[in-house]
């Protein structure tokens, strides 16, 4: 298909990529890094309805400190599961992208998940950029550095 030499990402449409820009928009109008009691709940709905979107089964979404990995999230295909040390967006966006090449069978570069999260993210927040640093390809708070 000539869509398919022309898009960006090999592991999903420019259409699902405006899609899903658009969802993390209407997600940002919900506080999403306030804390609030169904803080999860929305995490889990905005996942489900980006993976919808690109039509895999929405990933379960774990957050815990001790992720036994030297990283800041994870993706699990044996449990088809997100596991994040802390609430993050970008991660959380990486870690979908791994998900939809790995459950869509496509053999995409590792940095494509990067690249991916990073735009969704920056397009939905462009302030961002001014505090976040990036290290090789991840972003990390500018207080964070060094550590
Ligand atoms: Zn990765």
């Amino acid at each position: 298909m000539s869509n398919q030499q022309t898009r960006k990402y090999s592991a999903i449409s420019d259409v699902e990529m405006e899609n899903i820009i658009q969802a993390l928009s209407e997600f940002k109008k919900t506080h999403v890094w306030v804390s609030v009691p169904d803080k999860k709940k929305k995490w889990i709905e905005f996942l489900k309805k980006i993976s919808d979107i690109v039509e895999i089964e929405r990933p379960k979404l774990v957050i815990k400190r001790n992720i036994n990995c030297n990283c800041f999230g994870e993706y699990d295909d044996s449990k088809h599961r997100i596991e994040l040390n802390k609430y993050s967006v970008i991660t959380l966006l990486h870690e979908f992208y791994h998900a939809i090449h790995i459950k869509k069978n496509i053999n995409a570069p590792h940095k494509e998940a990067w690249d991916f999260s990073n735009e969704v993210f920056f397009t939905v927040y462009p302030k961002k950029k001014q505090t976040l640093v990036n290290l090789n390809g991840v972003f990390l708070k500018r207080s964070t550095e060094g550590q």
